[in-house]
């Protein structure tokens, strides 16, 4: 290790990146995506124990002895057990705030090493001792802490605000919001420029320090201020864009430390990250400003939901919807949130593996944002090894609603409402599965509550709908059986 070269590192480093091009491209896919994770996987490994040998060797040259290179043992072993544990122990429905916590710590990571390179820049070969630290480097700073910062204290409330376990005021799900808040939140960052100009045009020899933590103090509050107003329901896109902000704070202090990994690596996540924002924002109709300054399902669309929850609707039983169903010939279902939370997708697989063996023709439908993450769906139903080919996105199983003859739709609600085609509605223009075009439509859930926009479904009271009331995975349970 001690003798790798400069070279060598860059030649490592290339492969690594390569590695995780190849990740974002196997992730694009679900028959692809366990090749992309192990790409991933490779790609951090070499990366990581690359930057190790490096360390080792940085410190042979300054002959510094191996205490720093314990400490980032120590830190690997802990920080990386505690990451084995957590990814081992969540669940499917827990993942956004596992990555929301993730984030923070990248945040965190990112303004650390800002501290360390302006604390010591000879250290990580910035500037000689007793230099002062070059204009340029001092930009890269100063903007590396300053997202980090808002990226830490933003992912932090966005983690409370997903758990919803924690009674702490700024982690409830409902928005915060005062007078004057976008007001506060421009002076905020008017000063933080203000004082990062401070800090960079500050030729001295010894750092500025003043205007540095006061201008990261005020981006961590910033981060705090920025995503308090935001309603839960609105959490997942905020997490995919602190992502996208986690990985241009990686970058910026790539820059800093002239590591090529650090910029390619931040940069791959900071744009798949904001690609990732805009593909959620567009496929729930909404701009991204909109997501920012406040989402919707507040108080209005719970009252909508309450008012008409009055209405007549058909019920039946499990066994009632698979007689319907097996003597249907084309059955489409469409997955949301609720069967990932009964965690339903095994007996479901059962229950269609049946319907085909009957000479029932049985397809998945997909809404990108259906559940609670990008893809959610499909990792759940690959969990369930539900064959690729069963499965379909939106806009290439839309056309087919109208000739079907049975729609199955277990757990989900905003994604197959109807509301989004009137212009008034607050989901206006969400593209949705055009569930209610088919023959018949069964709706499992477990009552008339609102989905997580929070209005009402004309779906449900559609007079050749059937609502079969009760736990996903219970229900299913019992149609699986009910099939002769
Ligand atoms: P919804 O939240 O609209 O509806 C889920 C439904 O599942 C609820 O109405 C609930 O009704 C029912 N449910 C809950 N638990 C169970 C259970 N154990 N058994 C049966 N039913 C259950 O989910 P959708 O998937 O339809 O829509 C996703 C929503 O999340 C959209 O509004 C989307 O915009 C939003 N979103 C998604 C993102 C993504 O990336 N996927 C990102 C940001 C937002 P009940 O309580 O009566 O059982």
């Amino acid at each position: 290790m001690n003798a790798i070269s400069m070279n060598m590192v860059t030649l490592l480093y290339l492969v690594a990146s390569i590695c995780f091009i190849q990740a974002l491209k196997g992730l694009s896919s679900p028959a692809s995506a366990r090749t992309g994770n192990a790409f991933g996987m490779a790609g951090m490994a070499i990366a990581a124990l690359t930057t190790v040998a490096l360390i080792v060797k940085l410190q042979s040259l300054m002959a510094t002895g191996s205490f720093g290179f314990g400490l980032v043992l120590l830190g690997t072993v802990v920080g990386g057990g505690i990451g084995a544990v957590a990814a081992r122990k969540v669940e499917m429905t827990k993942m956004p705030e596992l990555v929301a916590a993730m984030h923070s710590l990248i945040g965190l990571a990112a303004v650390c090493i800002a501290v360390a390179a302006v604390s010591e820049p000879w250290a990580f070969r910035i500037a000689e001792q007793g230099q002062p630290l070059p204009f340029g480097n001092r930009i890269e700073l100063f903007i590396g802490t300053f997202v980090g910062a808002v990226t830490f204290s933003g992912s932090v409330i966005a983690f409370g605000k997903l758990s919803g376990k924690y009674k702490f005021r700024l982690f409830q799900g409902a928005p915060v919001r005062f007078p004057g808040q976008h007001m506060v939140n421009l002076g905020i960052a008017v000063a933080i420029v203000a004082l990062g100009l401070v800090f960079c045009f500050d030729a001295g020899t010894a750092p500025a320090w003043t205007p540095f933590i006061a201008m990261a103090a005020l981006a961590f509050l910033l981060g705090v201020l920025i995503i308090i107003p935001i309603g839960g329901a609105d959490m997942p896109v905020v997490v995919s864009m602190l992502n996208s902000y986690s990985g241009w704070a990686a970058a910026g202090i790539g820059f800093s430390l002239n590591n090529a990994m650090l910029i390619i690596a931040g940069s791959l996540v900071g744009s798949s990250g904001a690609i990732l924002s805009y593909i959620m924002c567009k496929a729930m109709n909404r701009s991204f400003f909109n997501v920012i300054l406040g989402g919707f399902g507040g108080e209005a669309g719970a009252t909508a939901a309450g008012e008409q929850a009055q209405r007549p609707v058909k019920s039946g039983s499990a066994d009632d919807a698979t007689f319907i169903m097996s003597n249907a010939e084309s059955v489409i279902i469409v997955p949301g949130y609720g069967l990932a939370v009964a965690r339903a997708q095994h007996a479901l697989k059962e229950l269609v593996e049946k319907l085909t063996h009957k000479g029932v023709a049985v397809r998945y439908a997909i809404h990108p944002v259906a559940g609670r993450m990008p893809g959610h769906m499909n990792v759940l139903l690959a969990e369930a090894e539900v064959p690729y080919d069963q499965v379909f996105e939106m806009e290439d199983i839309n056309a087919e609603f109208g000739q079907t003859d049975v729609v199955l739709v277990l757990g989900a609600n905003d994604v197959v409402n109807p509301a989004a085609k009137d212009p008034k509605s607050p989901i206006a223009g969400m593209p949705i599965l055009e569930a209610y075009k088919a023959k018949s439509v069964i709706v499992n859930k477990r009552s008339m509550a609102s989905g997580y926009a929070g209005l009402d479904n004309d779906l449900f009271y559609q007079p050749n709908t059937m609502m079969v009331f009760g736990d996903a995975k219970k229900v299913i349970e019992e149609m699986v059986k009910a099939v002769d």
